[in-house]
């Protein structure tokens, strides 16, 4: 599931392959994208902000992506499988002799000029990869009042980077119900968690293999409660439940007696 540090890895990933070069040769599913006018343009910037990635092209404009739940980057030496109908958004660019393609992404789109890239930007929260400042974002968290915590922490206009597998390892790090409302918990509470956040991304930033994700550096399973429902808590052996938000179809998954409910936190 790709989340900040795994969209910052791909930056680094992609930068070799496209960056400082002239595309050659590009094919997309996505018309907006003006992949015939970028040919023998420069790749000038690779950045991302939170869950998005920039690929740009000096003023010409930029290729926006966000992965969502299933998009993925590869890279190919020869040309790109690209049938001629897929169900899903694809892109390919090749600079040199390898491919970097896209397939699956949730949002495809190009920002010509800069103006629309910084508009994205003005939504998206403080990007917890790069410098930012956890009292303000305890603070707008704060400020959402009943909504739960493990909502809060996915909000992007908020902190961006945070993704479903870091929101209940950092409730589970910092014992605290899934269901508290964000409007109960100290500042103090609410800022290292955020900071607890932004180490972990930092951390999983450092390892380039994919998949890798840890939030947990010693021995035994890389996660401490994602993905572990029914199975016995690190901690203290009650069994880790798995919760499932209807709305957003997303799990949250908790210890039940490591991280009581409580009043005020
Ligand atoms: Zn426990």
């Amino acid at each position: 599931m790709p989340e900040g540090d795994s969209i910052h890895r791909a930056a680094t990933r992609m930068r070799p392959v496209l960056l400082g070069k002239k595309i050659e040769e590009g094919l997309t599913t996505k018309a907006i994208i003006p992949v015939s006018r970028l040919i023998d343009r420069e790749v000038t910037e690779i950045d991302t902000h939170g869950k998005y990635l920039f690929i740009r092209f000096g003023t010409f404009g930029s290729i926006r992506i966000h992965l969502g739940m299933d998009g993925r980057y590869f890279y190919r030496r020869l040309a790109p499988p690209f049938p001629p109908t897929q169900p899903v958004h694809l892109l390919a660019l090749r600079a040199g002799k390898a491919w970097m393609c896209c397939r699956a992404p949730k949002i495809l789109d190009w920002d010509a000029p800069l103006v629309r890239e910084q508009e994205v930007r003005g939504l998206s929260g403080q990007d917890l990869l790069k410098e930012h400042d956890s009292n303000v974002i305890a603070q707008e968290m704060q400020r959402l009042g009943d909504l739960p915590i493990a909502s809060a922490l996915l909000r992007q206009n908020i902190a961006a980077g945070i993704g479903n597998v870091y929101k209940s390892e950092i409730l589970f790090l910092e014992r605290v119900h899934p269901e508290t409302a964000t409007g109960d918990l100290s500042l103090e509470k609410l800022k290292a968690m955020v900071d607890r956040a932004a180490w972990l991304l930092q951390r999983n930033v450092v390892s380039y293999t994919r998949d890798r994700r840890t939030t947990r550096f010693g021995m035994g399973p890389k996660l401490s409660v994602y993905g572990r429902g029914d199975e016995p808590c690190l901690k203290c052996g009650a069994r880790i439940v798995r919760m499932v938000d209807r709305e957003m179809a997303r799990s949250t998954y908790f210890c039940p007696s490591c991280q009581k409910r409580r009043a005020s936190v």
